[in-house]
């Protein structure tokens, strides 16, 4: 598989540099817990948001991205940028526990930044590689290859020791602004400019939690959102962008999240100490999703009551559905419970729900399903895709930026529809039958010079038989190939008399 990717990696290379094509660029844009469904919910509820009109008319849009299971910010930030589900990278929740290590941890925390919790349960090989590693790491040909990140989960965090060109440690208080006014210049350095961007804001989930998707305040944090991506857009149309065309016209841009949102309430929680011990079982996460790990000698006993919960889903390892690509990993522990949508899970009724919304639950359900949408020269104008999945998008970026991609579970043939001028997709082709017919292509050329250099021997070799024979009959100073034709007919009609 890789090789076929080298073959038209390089191709693209060439053609970029033979025909003064200016280098790709892809800025990527999370807004937590930004739901499929809020910029209609908005429109219909009269909010003008021409900016996100702007990249839907002129980009492309997707009824929806399927998140990976579980919905939660920092395992599906971490999916967006490896392509891999939850399961393959190790980060099974925002808080979890690792047997080996004998330890638990909540990601928000100093402890969550420590390597060991973002690649510690898979090699080098098979593990994780964030997109702007995977970036930085491709060969270098007609650009210098640098990736800008402000606060996307993990960017904090080292990888292999190594950190992005650019990030920040993270602080919630960085307005929005502010953090585009870093990227734009980022990206607009005339020394070391980036060639890939990546940006985090905490809306609309905050919002969305305190006061419930189907808020009011939900509606203005939209329309906030709308005008700071029209910020962006007038900000990247200042910058040439150390080339020939505007940084507006250049930049890739996609717009994503990593889960939607589901409304809840005080009056549907599962207080479990109302049921069983809680002192015979650990639990890591937060409502609505939990890894449970009984004491030993209690598997059966937790599972039995735990399972005659109402409104609880329970889950044996071994029996987690195969579509949530949720159980080879040894972080996640021997049971599984989620709660049904809308539903909350306290330990005990001194813990208060005061939330409104939240997430975490069946990434199968329409309410967890988040935004897609993608805006510049790589992508088709004014196209609506089917629903794409969450572990693609590390490949789509890799075959815009001409990088190959590093292991993971996505698959290029599943988003490369929405793409303007791709390759294969003009010609209706996939990279495997590409590399057929290039192949096939290269192994013609070889046949061919062979075959031409065969007859030249034959026909030199046909010149000297004829040499030979006339000056046999003592006629000299014959020397070209024409008169070697010649000779050979004169020749054979010699050979014929006896
Ligand atoms: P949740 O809604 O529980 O899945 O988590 C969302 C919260 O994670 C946001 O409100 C952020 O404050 C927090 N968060 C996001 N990125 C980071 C980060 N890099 N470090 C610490 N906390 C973060
Ligand atoms: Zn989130
Ligand atoms: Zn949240």
């Amino acid at each position: 598989m890789k090789l076929h990717y080298l073959i038209y990696f390089t191709l693209a290379h060439l053609l970029q540099i033979y025909a003064h094509i200016e280098y790709p660029l892809l800025l990527m844009i999370s807004f937590d817990g930004f739901r499929h469904d809020y910029i209609e919910m908005a429109k219909r509820a009269g909010k003008h948001l021409p900016n996100f009109d702007r990249i839907i008319s002129e980009g492309v849009k997707a009824d929806y991205m399927k998140d990976a299971m579980i919905t939660k910010t920092f395992p599906n930030h971490y999916s967006i940028v490896t392509g891999m589900y939850e399961e393959s990278h190790g980060v099974v929740h925002n808080a979890m526990y690792d047997p080996v290590y004998g330890q638990s941890v909540e990601l928000w925390t100093p402890e969550g930044h420590t390597e060991k919790w973002w690649n510690g349960t898979t090699d080098r090989k098979t593990g994780p590689e964030p997109i702007w590693m995977t970036n930085e790491l491709a060969p270098e040909e007609s650009f210098t290859r640098r990736s800008g990140v402000y606060f996307w989960p993990g960017s904090d965090v080292p990888h292999y020791g190594q950190y992005p060109h650019h990030w920040k440690p993270y602080n919630k208080s960085t307005p929005l602004h502010t953090r585009i006014d870093s990227m734009v210049e980022w990206f607009s350095s005339e020394e070391k400019p980036i060639n890939l961007g990546l940006l985090y804001y905490e809306e609309p989930d905050r919002t969305g939690h305190h006061h419930g998707p189907d808020s009011p305040e939900i509606l203005d944090v939209i329309v906030e959102l709308d005008n700071a991506l029209g910020y962006l857009f007038n900000k990247l149309d200042e910058h040439p962008g150390n080339g020939h065309h505007r940084l507006g016209d250049r930049v890739n841009l996609i717009v994503t999240s990593d889960h939607g949102m589901a409304g809840v309430s005080e009056e549907r929680v599962i207080t479990l100490s109302k049921h069983i011990n809680t002192t015979q079982f650990g639990m890591f996460g937060s409502s609505p999703v939990f890894n449970v790990e009984p004491l030993p000698g209690k598997e059966d006993l937790v599972y039995e009551i735990l399972s005659n919960i109402s409104h609880l889903h329970v889950y044996h390892k071994e029996d987690i559905p195969d579509d949530f690509h949720y159980k080879n990993n040894r972080r996640i522990l021997k049971i599984l419970i989620v709660a049904e949508e809308g539903w909350s899970i306290v330990k005990d009724a001194t813990e208060n729900m005061t939330l409104y919304g939240n997430h975490g639950y069946n990434n199968s359900l329409d309410s967890m399903h988040s935004i897609f949408l993608a805006r510049g020269p790589a992508f088709r104008s004014g196209f609506r895709s089917p629903p794409l999945s969450i572990v693609d998008i590390y490949s789509l970026i890799c075959d815009i930026l001409y990088m190959v991609p590093h292991h993971n579970d996505g698959k290029l043939e599943r988003i490369q529809h929405i793409l303007a001028t791709h390759l294969f997709e003009h010609f209706k082709l996939n990279v495997t039958v590409f590399t057929y017919i290039i192949a096939f292509s290269l192994c013609a050329l070889v046949a061919g010079v062979l075959s031409c250099r065969a007859c030249c021997c034959q026909q030199k070799r046909g010149y000297r038989k004829s040499t030979l024979h006339i000056e046999m009959n003592g006629v000299h100073g014959i020397r070209t190939g024409a008169t070697s034709h010649l000779l050979q007919s004169d020749s054979s009609e010699e050979d014929e008399i006896p």
